[in-house]
């Protein structure tokens, strides 16, 4: 650096001192202090409501994600999106500033609305809100009424909104609001007595990876099962780059979305992220009702597939159970590098079981699990998935806590690796440890979300990158009389 541009310190700090505090906090009586705060998050692993809402919004044909307040934080949603998928992530905002937050925020609504559904044509708005219309309270029911009234927008126009205040909750709960909200718009009066559109309805959770819709697809397809995949992302945020932009790439039809009222079972694969939406479905809709986890690992797929079995009466195809015994294979093949090792995890909950569920099949250590929104339900739930491997033993959960926490617990009781998204990166380093990046948000790595974790695919795909990876790291540090061919 040069003399110009070297930083200059309004209070200079003595190198020792300096040395001293960086091998401080990496003891066990820092990590004291740092579990006793309460007044401040540091580097937490979850976004803010709106972002979930609008990856829901993404996920239905010709629909434009609409952010009813501030426009900075519409940018942040979609360029968390956009750095993850790295495509775009087309949403307008109704750009609230200071004299909506003194008179309301009804005029940038209904300006909002007029010029959008001018300007991008879509066929679907999904409105949800920033932090200050919560805050001042502003009346969306109200506010959406007039907007028709004054024949802003056509009455018949779907507008569906959510509530999706940020000082509650995280990206999963705006997840579950935004979509509660279109399937209830959507599918109004759409209900037909005696109807079965002998379809299964298939919710993914809030899930930022591509891949995975795509094999759920796949599975689906071999099983010859008719489906609707809603809030399906998969184009949208993984289209061909073929020289034509489009605003609206893929997405779940509104008239698949507006019957699935009708379909012959419904499953999320997303308990947590879904658990509003799921409640309403039960009552609501027709057919057969199921909340799994998340399919990550043998068992959980297993578990999925039976279930599909069962409720559409199919046997399992031969094809996926080939694919279950090359992945057992290949479990087999790799476990010796994965075995025993310790693993620190964090991200959402419905992840988080997955994550457990595939390592302790692995005999690997889920060590430390931190969740930074959890609840007792999700705390209890991974205790007794932990309780149910020798492999679980002493492993802690942690629950409500942030990145900076879980910085305290790996130097202070290391791990073997770290499985979350691109925020773990510093704490990885400073414990120099890889990180794997299966979590949501993934901006330092490309193509990540294209590969699937889900089914017996993901669980190729995940034992494949830590199991080489730990070989990688042998190789590059053993002693030259250790450096193999064979490993
Ligand atoms: S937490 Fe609130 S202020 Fe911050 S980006 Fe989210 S909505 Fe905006």
């Amino acid at each position: 650096m040069s003399a110009d541009t070297a930083v200059k310190y309004v209070t200079e700090t003595p190198e020792a001192e300096v040395e001293r505090v960086a091998a401080w906090i990496n003891t066990e009586e820092y990590k004291e202090k740092n579990f006793a705060r309460q007044a401040l998050v540091i580097n937490p692993p979850h976004a803010c409501q709106p972002l979930g809402a609008e990856l829901v919004a993404h996920g239905f044909e010709g629909t434009l994600p609409f952010v009813h307040g501030s426009q900075g934080c519409a940018s942040y949603y979609r360029s968390t999106l956009n750095r993850h998928f790295r495509e775009p992530a087309p949403a307008v905002s109704d750009s609230m500033t200071e004299d909506g937050a003194v008179f309301g925020g009804q005029n940038n609504l209904h300006e909002a609305l007029e010029n959008a559904y001018a300007m991008y044509k879509p066929k679907m708005m999904a409105i949800f809100t920033s932090c200050m219309p919560e805050i001042i309270g502003d009346d969306l029911t109200a506010f959406i009424k007039n907007a028709k009234n004054k024949e802003i927008v056509p009455q018949d126009f779907p507008l569906p909104f959510a509530n999706t205040p940020s000082f509650n909750g995280s990206h999963v709960h705006g997840y579950d609001a935004m979509l509660l909200a279109i399937l209830q718009t959507l599918t109004s009066e759409k209900q037909v007595e005696g109807r079965c559109t002998g379809k299964l309805n298939l919710i993914a959770g809030f899930d930022a990876n591509t891949g995975n819709y795509r094999e759920y697809k796949r599975i689906l397809k071999e099983f010859g099962i008719p489906y609707t995949l809603l809030a399906d992302i998969s184009e949208t945020f993984d289209s061909p780059l073929d020289g034509t932009y489009r605003v609206y790439p893929g997405g779940t039809k509104l008239d698949d979305a507006a019957d699935s009222i009708n379909g012959k079972a419904t499953i999320t694969l997303g308990p947590y992220a879904t658990a509003k939406t799921f409640g309403w479905i039960k009552d609501a809709y027709s057919g057969k009702h199921k909340a799994m986890p998340l399919p990550m690992g043998i068992a959980k797929t297993d578990a999925f597939l039976m279930e599909l079995a069962e409720m559409f009466g199919k046997p399992v195809p031969e094809s996926l159970k080939a694919e279950r015994g090359r992945a057992v294979d290949a479990v087999t093949d790799a476990h010796q590098y994965i075995h025993g090792k310790k693993f620190a995890l964090y991200g959402d909950p419905d992840y988080l079981l997955g994550y457990v569920s595939f390592l302790l099949e692995l005999g690997a250590r889920p060590y430390h699990i931190l969740c930074s929104k959890g609840t007792k339900k999700v705390e209890k739930e991974l205790q007794a998935l932990l309780d149910t491997s020798m492999y679980g033993k002493d492993c802690k959960i942690y629950m409500n806590k942030d990145l900076w926490h879980l910085r305290s617990l790996v130097m202070t009781d290391p791990v073997d690796a770290v499985i979350g998204d691109t925020h773990g990166k510093f704490l990885a380093r400073d414990a120099k440890i890889p990180l794997f990046r299966f979590g949501f948000p993934n901006f330092d790595r490309v193509n990540l979300h294209r590969y699937p974790l889900v089914g017996y695919q993901g669980v190729v795909n995940m034992m494949t990158a830590i199991c080489n990876k730990f070989i990688d790291i042998k190789d590059e540090t053993c002693e030259d009389q250790f450096f193999e061919m064979m490993r």
